[in-house]
C-alpha cells in the first residue's frame, strides 16, 4: 500500500517523541509500505518564529515572514530523516518545493494549485522513506509560500490525493475527533466516522484536530482521512463520505472558537440545527444555569453559536457537553 503519514508539532516536539514517532513510521515501512511522511514544526517553534520576526520588525511582509516560517517544518523533516537514517532505514527529506508543492502567492495563506509528485515518486521507487515539509510550497514567483496556521494536514492530503494513496492517516495528540476537546473534557466521547460536511463544519467553528482547508480538499478529491493518536496505539475517526442519516445523536460536537479578541464563540455541530431544535433549547438552558453570559447568533445550517466571555468558553463547553451527553 501506498500510505501517506502526517504527524503534528506536538507528535515531533523533542528528540524523544521524534524517536518515537520514527518507530511509527520504521512499522509502516518495515510491513512493506510506500510511505510518505508530512511533519509539522517541532512544538511551539511556529509561535517562536513569529516572535521573533515582531522583536526585529513589527509588521514584516509577508513573503519574508513564509520564508520564516517555512523553517519551523525544514527542521522537523531534517532530524526525522537523521533519526531514520540511525535507525538504517532508507529516508530522506525533502521541502515543500522539492516535493513539487506548488501553491499561489498568497503569502501566509496559500492555496496548493498543483503537487507534481515526479520526485517523490521517483524516491518511493528506491524504496525511500519520503519525509515532505508541510505547510509550504512555492508559488510562480520561485517564493516560499505557507499554506495558513495548522497548513499541515492540507499538506498531507494534497500527497495522498496526486500520489493516489491508499490511505491519509493524521496523527496527533488525541485519539480521533470527539465530541468536544478531550483534554478539557474527559468524558468526550471519539467518533467512529464522521462526515466531511460535518467535519468542515466542525473545523470551523473552532476545533483545532483539522485543517479546514484539508477536509475540503479530502472531500473534494475522496481521500478517506484517518485521525489517530501518535501517543498510544488506539482507535481512531474516519473521516469521509459517511452516512449522515445513521442511527446518532444530532450533535456531532461541541466547539469554541477564541481566535477574536473579545469574546469566544462556542458551537455545537450537527445535522438540522435550527434555531428552534431541541439542542439549541438545552444549549442554551445549560449555559443559563451556569450563569454564563451567552448572546445567540444566527443559527447555521449545520450549527449554532452563542458569544460567551472568552475565559468562560472552557467551562461553556463543558456544561453543554454534560446537558447534550452526560445526562
Ligand atoms: N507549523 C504550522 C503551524 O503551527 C503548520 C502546522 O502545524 O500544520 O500552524
Ligand atoms: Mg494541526
Amino acid at each position: 500500500m501506498l500510505i501517506v503519514q502526517k504527524f503534528g508539532g506536538s507528535s515531533v516536539a523533542d528528540a524523544r517523541r521524534i524517536e518515537h514517532v520514527a518507530q511509527i513510521i520504521a512499522q509502516t515501512y518495515n510491513a512493506g509500505n510506500e510511505l510518505v511522511v508530512v511533519l509539522s514544526a517541532q512544538g511551539d517553534t511556529t509561535d517562536e518564529l513569529i516572535e521573533k520576526a515582531r522583536e526585529i520588525n513589527a509588521s514584516p511582509s509577508k513573503r519574508e515572514l513564509d520564508a520564516l516560517l517555512s523553517v519551523g517544518e525544514q527542521i522537523s523533516v531534517s532530524l526525522m530523516a537523521m533519526q531514520l537514517e540511525k535507525m538504517r532505514l532508507p529516508a530522506l527529506s525533502l521541502t515543500g518545493w522539492q516535493a513539487g508543492i506548488e501553491t499561489d502567492s498568497v503569502y501566509g495563506d496559500a492555496r496548493i494549485k498543483t503537487a507534481s509528485t515526479e520526485r517523490i515518486r521517483a524516491e518511493l521507487g528506491k524504496n525511500r522513506i519520503v519525509v515532505v515539509a508541510g505547510f509550504q510550497g512555492v508559488n510562480e514567483f520561485d517564493d516560499i509560500t505557507t499554506l495558513g496556521r495548522g497548513g499541515s494536514d492540507t499538506t498531507a492530503v494534497a500527497l495522498a490525493a496526486a500520489l493516489h494513496a491508499d490511505k491519509c492517516q493524521i496523527y496527533t495528540d488525541v485519539e480521533g475527533v470527539f465530541t468536544a476537546d478531550p483534554r478539557k473534557v474527559p468524558k468526550a466521547h471519539r467518533h467512529e466516522t464522521i462526515s466531511y460536511d460535518e467535519m468542515l463544519e466542525l473545523a470551523n467553528l473552532g476545533s483545532q484536530v483539522l485543517h479546514s482547508r484539508s477536509v475540503e480538499l479530502a472531500q473534494r478529491s475522496g481521500v478517506v482521512l484517518e485521525v489517530l493518536s501518535s501517543y498510544v496505539k488506539s482507535p481512531s475517526t474516519r473521516v469521509g463520505a459517511f452516512d449522515e442519516s445513521t442511527e446518532k445523536a444530532a450533535v456531532t460536537g461541541i466547539t469554541a472558537d477564541r481566535t477574536m479578541p473579545d469574546a469566544a464563540k462556542v458551537s455545537i455541530v450537527g445535522r438540522g440545527l435550527t434555531g428552534t431544535s431541541g439542542a439549541v433549547e438545552i444549549m442554551l438552558q445549560a449555559l443559563g444555569e451556569a450563569d454564563i453570559d451567552a448572546q445567540p447568533l444566527p443559527a447555521g445550517e449545520r450549527s449554532f453559536s452563542a458569544l460567551v466571555p472568552k475565559e468562560e468558553a472552557d467551562r461553556a463547553v463543558r456544561v453543554i457537553h454534560r446537558k447534550l451527553f452526560e445526562e
